[in-house]
């Protein structure tokens, strides 16, 4: 289905920073159609429908499970006359204008697009992992370091990057113990990070380590089983939470060839902006953050982009 009509500005993604730009562009009365994903895509609502409680988002005292916080935005986003789509982007044509979104059910003409397409935090892909996620698994302890599960007991940080030194030094708030488990015989993290890892009495570094295993029974993690990828010997380890650090994977198939991507894939975008390398074309949230990766963060840069939207239309829709 072909839409005549040209769209003062498409969404695409509805997580935080999609959301957030949706009631900023509604409240402008620019009619903002939304993209919320499906499948392949990613899920609607994003990142914080596979996770519990959020503790961090503010004006919530008591802590929010992520997909309230999500239906809250959604409303918030109707309420302001967002049209909603429960489909993925499959295609975007950002070489012409009026722009071109494409999906399975419909083609969309735009003045203006607004990438909120998010990151997909890597996972090490063990059977077991589904089971614990969000019960003792985590991709993010920054989220769900303070959560109550994580205190006072021992804990695992995959990854040899920086995220996974400063997680590891971060969770030595919370936990007795933190081990680092690291597959090479060295880390990837800057000196500075390494240093402050080696000389925390609270961490253990395990070089040559890959997890094989999450051990526990039904309603929790007890521990994990390592093995040294050197002499292939295993070992338990009794902890009680396991945070995955080894990356994310920016969700911008659909932008390569026609966006500026860094070397990790991400959007490029102009420093202190949402500006993307085509005008009229904005990148807020993770798809374009690797560093900060926080709902409010996605959030803010959603607001961001609407606004410079808007500002874009004014001059020259
Ligand atoms: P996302 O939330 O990743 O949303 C991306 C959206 O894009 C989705 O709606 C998806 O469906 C859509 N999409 C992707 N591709 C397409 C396509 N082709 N077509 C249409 N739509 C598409 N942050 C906190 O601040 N506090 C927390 O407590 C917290 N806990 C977390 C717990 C977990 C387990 C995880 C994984 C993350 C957590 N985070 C937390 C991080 C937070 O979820 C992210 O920073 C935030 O969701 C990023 O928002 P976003 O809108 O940029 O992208």
């Amino acid at each position: 289905m072909t839409n005549p009509v040209v769209e003062n500005v498409v969404i695409i993604g509805s997580g935080p920073a999609g959301f957030t730009a949706a009631i900023y562009a509604g409240r402008a009365n620019l009619k903002p159609v939304v993209f919320e994903g499906f499948q392949k895509g990613g899920i609607p609502g994003g990142q914080l429908m596979t996770t519990t409680e959020v503790e961090n988002f503010p004006g919530f005292p008591e802590g929010i499970t992520g997909p309230k916080l999500m239906e809250r935005m959604k409303l918030q986003a109707q309420r302001w006359g967002a049209e909603l789509y429960m489909e993925d982007v499959q295609s975007v044509d950002l070489s012409q204008r009026p722009f071109v979104i494409r999906s399975e059910e419909r083609e969309v003409k735009a003045h203006t697009v607004i990438i909120a397409t998010g990151a997909t935090a890597k996972r090490l892909g063990l059977s077991s992992e589904h089971q614990f996620w969000s019960r003792g698994v985590s991709a993010c302890a920054i989220c769900d370091g303070a959560s109550p599960i994580f205190k006072g007991v021992a804990l695992a940080v995959v990854g040899g990057g920086d995220t996974a030194a400063e997680e590891a030094v971060y969770l030595t708030k919370y936990g007795t113990h933190v081990h680092l488990l690291v597959r090479r015989e060295e880390m990837r993290a800057s000196k500075a990070m390494q240093d402050r890892v080696l000389k925390n009495p609270k961490i253990t570094v395990h070089w040559n380590t890959e997890t094989v295993d999450i051990l526990g029974n039904e309603d929790r993690m007890e521990g994990i089983k390592v093995r040294n990828i050197k002499t292939g010997e295993e070992t338990d380890l009794q902890v009680r939470g396991l945070f995955y650090a080894i990356g994310h994977t920016p969700n911008t198939q659909l932008f390569k060839g026609q966006l500026e991507l860094d070397e990790l894939g991400y959007i490029v975008t102009k420093p202190g902006s949402v500006e993307t390398s085509v005008e009229g074309v904005y990148a807020v949230g993770d798809v374009q953050d690797h560093e900060f990766r926080q709902a409010i963060t996605a959030a803010g840069t959603g607001c961001m982009g609407a606004m410079l939207a808007e500002r874009w239309l004014s001059v020259n829709g």
